[in-house]
C-alpha cells in the first residue's frame, strides 16, 4: 500500500491532488534531469491512469494530470519502479534547488555548481530535519551560467561571483535583498547555517501575524544582515555585485559546451508533450545525448553532449515533432497556467487562447516574445510580471498588460504593469501587442 502524503495542498509524487480535469501528480526531478528509458515511462504511465501527455513546469519539474479516480497507488508505484521518486514522501517536497539547465556544461560559467548543488540536495533529503520545508521552498545555485533563469525568485540564492566569492542573498533573485557574500569552501556550511536558523522559525508568527513558512515571512522581522550576521564563517560585502544578464532565449537551439559538444534546446508548445513528443524525445536522446534530457524553468527540454554532425538530423526530427527548435515564432516563447480546462479558479482557456493569439501574431510577420496568459490573478505559471500579461476575465476576454517600472493608476494594484487594454478579445489584444512591439 503506497504511504500517500497530506501535509500540504501543493501536488507531489506522493500527493496527487484533485482539479478540474482530474488530478494533478507533479513529480520533481532532480535539477530537471531524465533519462530516455524514464521518458519513456512517463508516456506509459500518463497514458494508463491519467492524460496522456506531460507537462513541463516552471520549475524544471513535470506533472502528469487528468489523473483517474482510483489511480493514485498505480502511478506512484510506477514512478517509483521508473526511478522517479526519492526515498520517502518529506523528500519529496525539498527537491526544489534550482541549477542552469547549463550547469557543469557552460564554457563561460564562473563556476562548475554541480558538485555544490549535489550535495544540497542530497542533504536535503536525507537529513530529514529539513523535510518541514515548504514545498515552494526553493534555493538557486547559480554558477554564472549563460542560460539561467534570472526572473524567478527564490528564497535562498548563491550565485557565483568572478573573484571567487559566491554572493547569498533571500527571497528574490540574484542581485535582489543580498545579504553579502562567503568563500567559495564556505558555500555549503553558510547555507546549512541559514537553513538550520529558518527551520527552526517555521511555524512561528512574524511580527505582522504572518505564519513563517517562507523567507519571505522570516524578513519581516530579520534583515538579510541579520542573517547573515548568524553565520560563523566570514561573510564579505557583496553591494556593488551585480549578476551578468543570461542570454535571451538561450534555452531554444544550439549552444556550444566546453567539451565542444553541444546542446540542443527545443521548445514544446505551451509546456505540453504529447505522447509521440515523449517517445520521439526519449528516441533522440538514446541515440544522441547519451540518454540524458534536461528540462527547463522555460517550460522546454534540452539534450545535452550532442556531436556537431548530430545537429541537424536532431533538430529536424524535434521540428517533426513539433517541438520549437528556433526562436521565432511567438509560442517559442509564450507562458500560460492550465487554464478554465484544466483550473476551476480559471476564467478564460488560457492554451487555446494562446495559440490562437500565437497565429494572429505571426500572421503579421514577427513574433512577439514574452507573453503570459493566465486565468486568473494568481498568475501560477509566472512568478514576476511578464512582459506582457493577458489576464483572464471570461472565456475570451482578457485584460492586457505590459510590463512597466512605472504602473499607471488603478493598474498598479494588479501589479502587471500598464494596462493596454480592458476586457479585449483575442484578435484585439493581438493588435494591441502589435502596435506596442511597434512603439
Ligand atoms: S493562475 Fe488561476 S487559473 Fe491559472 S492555474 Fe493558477 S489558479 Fe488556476
Amino acid at each position: 500500500m503506497i504511504q500517500s502524503d497530506r501535509r500540504f495542498a501543493c501536488p507531489g509524487l506522493y500527493r496527487i491532488v484533485p482539479s478540474q480535469d482530474g488530478g494533478i501528480c507533479r513529480i520533481k526531478l532532480p535539477f530537471g534531469r531524465l533519462n530516455a528509458a524514464q521518458m519513456r515511462a512517463l508516456a506509459k504511465l500518463a497514458a494508463a491512469h491519467g492524460l496522456p501527455e506531460i507537462e513541463v513546469t516552471n520549475r524544471a519539474n513535470v506533472q502528469i494530470r487528468g489523473v483517474h479516480d482510483g489511480a493514485d497507488d498505480a502511478l506512484i508505484a510506477g514512478l517509483v519502479d521508473a526511478g522517479l521518486a526519492p526515498k520517502s514522501s518529506g523528500a519529496d517536497d525539498v527537491r526544489n534547488v534550482m541549477v542552469s539547465p547549463f550547469i557543469g556544461l557552460d564554457p563561460n560559467a564562473i563556476f562548475d555548481v554541480s558538485d555544490l548543488a549535489r550535495r544540497v540536495l542530497a542533504r536535503l533529503e536525507n537529513e530529514t530535519h529539513y523535510h518541514v520545508l515548504s514545498p515552494k521552498f526553493s534555493i538557486q545555485i547559480d554558477g554564472g551560467e549563460e542560460i539561467a533563469m534570472l526572473q524567478h525568485p527564490n528564497d535562498i540564492w548563491l550565485s557565483a561571483m568572478a573573484d571567487g566569492r559566491f554572493a547569498f542573498g533571500f527571497a528574490g533573485v540574484p542581485g535582489e535583498r543580498t545579504a553579502g557574500a562567503v568563500a567559495s569552501g564556505d558555500a555549503e556550511a553558510a547555507l546549512f547555517t541559514l537553513l538550520d536558523h529558518f527551520t527552526a522559525k517555521i511555524g512561528q508568527l512574524n511580527a505582522k501575524g504572518d505564519k513563517i513558512t517562507r523567507m519571505r515571512h522570516l524578513l519581516v522581522d530579520e534583515t538579510p544582515a541579520d542573517l547573515a550576521a548568524r553565520l560563523t564563517c566570514r561573510v564579505t560585502p557583496a553591494d556593488a555585485w551585480q549578476r551578468a544578464a543570461a542570454m535571451p532565449q538561450g534555452h531554444i537551439g544550439a549552444r556550444r559546451q566546453a567539451d565542444g559538444r553541444f546542446i540542443l534546446g527545443a521548445v514544446p508548445l505551451l509546456g505540453r508533450l504529447g505522447q509521440e513528443m515523449m517517445l520521439g524525445l526519449a528516441d533522440l536522446a538514446h541515440r544522441f545525448s547519451g540518454s540524458e534530457i534536461r528540462l527547463t524553468p522555460w517550460q522546454s527540454v534540452m539534450l545535452p553532449s550532442m556531436t556537431e554532425d548530430a545537429l541537424e538530423e536532431a533538430v529536424a526530427a524535434l521540428e517533426e515533432l513539433d517541438f520549437i527548435t528556433r526562436p521565432d515564432r511567438t509560442l517559442a516563447a509564450t507562458l500560460t497556467c492550465a487554464g478554465s480546462a484544466g483550473c476551476k479558479s480559471g476564467l478564460a482557456d488560457t492554451k487555446a487562447d494562446a495559440r490562437h493569439l500565437a497565429n494572429e501574431i505571426d500572421g503579421w510577420g514577427q513574433p512577439v516574445f514574452g507573453i503570459h496568459l493566465t486565468g486568473c490573478a494568481k498568475s501560477c505559471a509566472a512568478p514576476r510580471p511578464a512582459p506582457y500579461t493577458l489576464l483572464g476575465l471570461r472565456p475570451g476576454h482578457y485584460d492586457v498588460f505590459a510590463q512597466s517600472d512605472a504602473p499607471v493608476g488603478d493598474t498598479a494594484k494588479t501589479g502587471l504593469g500598464e494596462l493596454l487594454g480592458h476586457d479585449v478579445t483575442i484578435e484585439q489584444a493581438a493588435r494591441l501587442l502589435m502596435q506596442r512591439e511597434k512603439a
